[in-house]
């Protein structure tokens, strides 16, 4: 039983790629390396975020906290 329906889905798949084509791989484009820095700046003061200072709650109402140098 489970033969003959991958054998049904091997021709269903096969028709639907003459439609649609082999899988896309990558993004469509010459992708360049990702180059990333590794500190990034703070989105509001623009210090790296490596000089800010997390406060993090131990309980689950109190916030998180992110201090900004000054
Ligand atoms: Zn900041």
């Amino acid at each position: 039983m489970a033969g003959r329906f991958w054998h049904w889905y091997e021709q269903a798949n096969r028709v639907v790629r003459f439609f649609t084509g082999p899988a896309q791989i990558g993004a469509g484009y010459v992708e360049e390396p990702d180059v990333r820095t590794t500190d990034h700046a703070c989105p509001m003061c623009g210090a790296a975020l490596s000089t800010h200072t997390i406060q993090r709650s131990a309980n689950q109402i109190t916030p998180t906290r992110m201090i900004c140098p000054r």
